[in-house]
């Protein structure tokens, strides 16, 4: 059996959960196997709709106590852990979320097995390969997995979660206790984005900023172009490093990877780290007054100017057409 951990919202499963989905039916075809899925906390019962129709037809939910209180990344480990004891799978698939990884992650440090992340494909076999992910996805790497269990997390994106015909899941209570201890490091507190803030990850324009624009007050004026467009503000790792933005605003490796059909990126230089964050991105327009610049080499458009003019003109110029 492939076992797949969901990560939920209370209401369903995340995307990426819905793609190792995918990634497991595939596997399960190959290999000729069931697939279940497990999650935690009794909101995760509201899954089960959409995994079955997904193709998961089992739905095996830890709950109850301190379950129920939310992310915990080193309890949610334990309850893998004993999964994979108790229900024997031969594969586990996590997501490729930062929560999916960290998951996986104890679980295969309780069990004292190698986990393989960012996997793009896997043939099961003797030996069992993975084609997975490294360097922040500029590399592909072969791989053979030991183990009696396959640990693997799924690179974000290598599959599209797409529904099959399926009925709802049948949900298994998954009887556990866990160390109070494992709740050491839980979510106690959630702050909502702002009222009509568009999320970094699935906006359709990011308005990006880098070093070149020279501290917190210069994102005024790409706080107003995004907010002209319907999108949101990006940054550089540089500006998170200096305070000027919150890392939940950094674009890239150690941040989060977009994939807007316009980034408009303004004083990046474009380094490796960088633009594997924004590679999804279906159109780029550079703003860099270095026409040198490595950024450059991707765009689509590019402005050469400094962005502290060519911005506001953007800006006039966008509300001029909207009259
Ligand atoms: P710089 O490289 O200094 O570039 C500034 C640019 O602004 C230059 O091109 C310059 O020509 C231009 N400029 C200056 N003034 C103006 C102006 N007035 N008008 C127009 N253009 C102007 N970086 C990320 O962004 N995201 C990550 O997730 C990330 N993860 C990393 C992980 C690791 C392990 C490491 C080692 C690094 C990581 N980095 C990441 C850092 C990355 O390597 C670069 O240092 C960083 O992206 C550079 O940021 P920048 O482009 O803002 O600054």
């Amino acid at each position: 059996m492939i076992l797949v951990l969901v990560d939920h919202d209370g209401v369903g499963p995340d995307e990426l959960s819905l793609q190792a989905a995918a990634f497991g039916r595939r596997l399960a075809e190959r290999a000729g196997d069931g697939l279940q899925a497990l999650a935690v906390g009794s909101d995760a019962r509201g899954a089960a709709a959409t995994l079955g129709a997904h193709g998961i037809p089992v739905l095996h939910v830890a709950e109850g106590g301190e379950l129920d209180g939310g992310y915990a990344p080193r309890a949610w480990g334990a309850v893998l852990a004993r999964a994979v004891e108790r229900l024997g799978p031969a594969i586990v698939l996590a997501p490729g979320s930062d929560r999916g990884q960290e998951v996986l992650a104890h679980a295969a440090a309780e069990l004292d097995l190698p986990m393989a992340a960012n996997c793009v494909d896997a043939s099961p076999g003797d030996p069992f390969v993975v084609l997975r992910q490294r360097w922040g996805g500029t590399l592909l790497e072969e791989a053979e997995l030991d183990g009696p269990v396959k640990l693997l997390s799924v690179a974000p994106h290598a599959v599209a979660a797409e529904p099959v015909d399926g009925s709802e899941a049948e949900v298994r209570r998954f009887e556990i206790g866990v160390d109070p201890e494992a709740f050491g490091v839980r979510v106690v507190e959630r702050t909502e984005p702002e009222r009509g803030r568009v999320s970094l990850a699935e906006a359709k324009v990011v308005v990006g900023g880098g070093r070149g624009v020279g501290g917190p007050e210069g994102f005024r004026v790409l706080e107003e172009l995004a907010e002209l467009l319907g999108g949101a503000v990006g940054c550089s790792r540089v500006v998170t490093s200096a305070g000027w933005r919150p890392h939940s605003d950094q674009v890239g490796q150690t941040g989060t990877r977009i994939a807007p059909d316009l980034y408009i990126a303004c004083g990046i230089s474009g380094a490796t780290q960088h633009m594997v964050g924004c590679r999804g991105a279906k159109r780029l327009l550079v703003i860099n007054k270095d026409p040198e610049a490595p950024i450059v080499s991707h765009a689509d458009w590019v402005v050469v100017g400094d962005l502290h003019e060519v911005l506001p003109a953007v800006v006039a110029a966008v509300r001029r057409a909207r009259g």
